[in-house]
């Protein structure tokens, strides 16, 4: 995102809605500017504002006479008075942040708004987590603190060791260089995006050891990172194996979503029409 400093008045109205802090009042030009390694592309403040056209001169020169006066002179504060955003077209690699940031752009890997897939929350059509097996999403980053890509490699190069299988239709993994290793393209790896999620599933005996894992890389990284646990419930509605390990490992578990099968099945794994939880 880009300002133009000739019709930017300085009022700071857009410091206030970026969700990355990218946003600044130069005092040397008095002109709002946008930090470029830090902004994420993620449109909240062309989109968040109300554009109106007023002619910057005029504006300026109002504000200066209220200023003399010791009045103020302030546009509303959810607009934007001059228009003065000015987007880019984006290119490779830079087009990636938006991709990840900007929830309204889908992701031309997945064809999914946003930064992930529908991972777990669609498994009763999709069964991609089966009976015996354990879904992981690894969600990295949140407004205010955003990820690097090359953080997020930092983990999955870690998970590859551990021969774990990344989800095809994810978007950071459709992104990889090398699967079997973890690596991602060299070229997007200093590219920052608000947050971004890595999926992964495991055979249910191997829980402990990914969380464990995760918690290890997680330690190193200048970002937060919250992991996700998908599972196949007992045909009565409960979970009595993944739910032990979690809870000794210090979880207070939350079901956050319960899945009836009552979807169309869009996929057709083995008993995919059994009752699930993800947690
Ligand atoms: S809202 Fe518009 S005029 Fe005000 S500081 Fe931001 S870019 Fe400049
Ligand atoms: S595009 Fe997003 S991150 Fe960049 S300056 Fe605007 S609000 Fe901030």
């Amino acid at each position: 995102m880009r300002i133009d400093p000739d019709k930017c008045v300085a009022c700071g109205n857009c410091t206030y809605v970026c969700p990355m802090g990218a946003i600044y009042i130069d005092p040397v030009i008095r002109r709002a500017t946008v930090n470029r390694d830090e902004c994420v592309e993620c449109y909240a403040c062309y989109n968040g504002l109300s554009q109106e056209h007023l002619n910057p001169t005029l504006v300026r020169t109002v504000r200066k006479v209220f200023q003399m006066m010791r009045l103020r002179f302030d546009p509303e504060p959810d607009v934007c008075p001059t228009a003065a955003f000015a987007p880019e077209e984006l290119t490779w690699p830079r087009v990636v942040r938006r991709a990840f940031s900007d929830p309204r752009v889908p992701h031309e890997s997945t064809g999914v708004e946003g930064r992930g897939t529908e991972e777990v929350k669609t498994n009763d059509v999709s069964g991609r987590v089966n009976v015996g097996e354990v879904g992981f999403t690894i969600e990295f980053g949140r407004p205010g603190v955003g990820v690097w890509i090359r953080e997020i490699q930092e983990m999955s190069v870690v998970l590859a060791r551990a021969d774990v299988a990344f989800e095809k239709k994810n978007p950071i993994t459709s992104l990889m260089s090398d699967v079997a290793a973890g690596t991602i393209r060299q070229d997007i790896l200093n590219e920052k995006v608000l947050s971004a999620i890595l999926e992964i599933k495991v055979p249910v005996e191997r829980t402990e050891e990914v969380i464990r894992l995760v918690w290890e890389v997680e330690k190193r990284l200048e970002t937060v990172v919250a992991i996700g646990v998908g599972t196949r419930c007992d045909p009565d509605g409960e979970d009595r194996t993944v739910a032990p390990i979690l809870e000794r490992l210090g979880y207070k578990l939350e079901r956050a979503k319960t899945n009836m099968g009552l979807g169309r099945i869009t996929n057709s794994p083995p008993a995919v029409r059994q009752t699930e939880g993800a947690r």
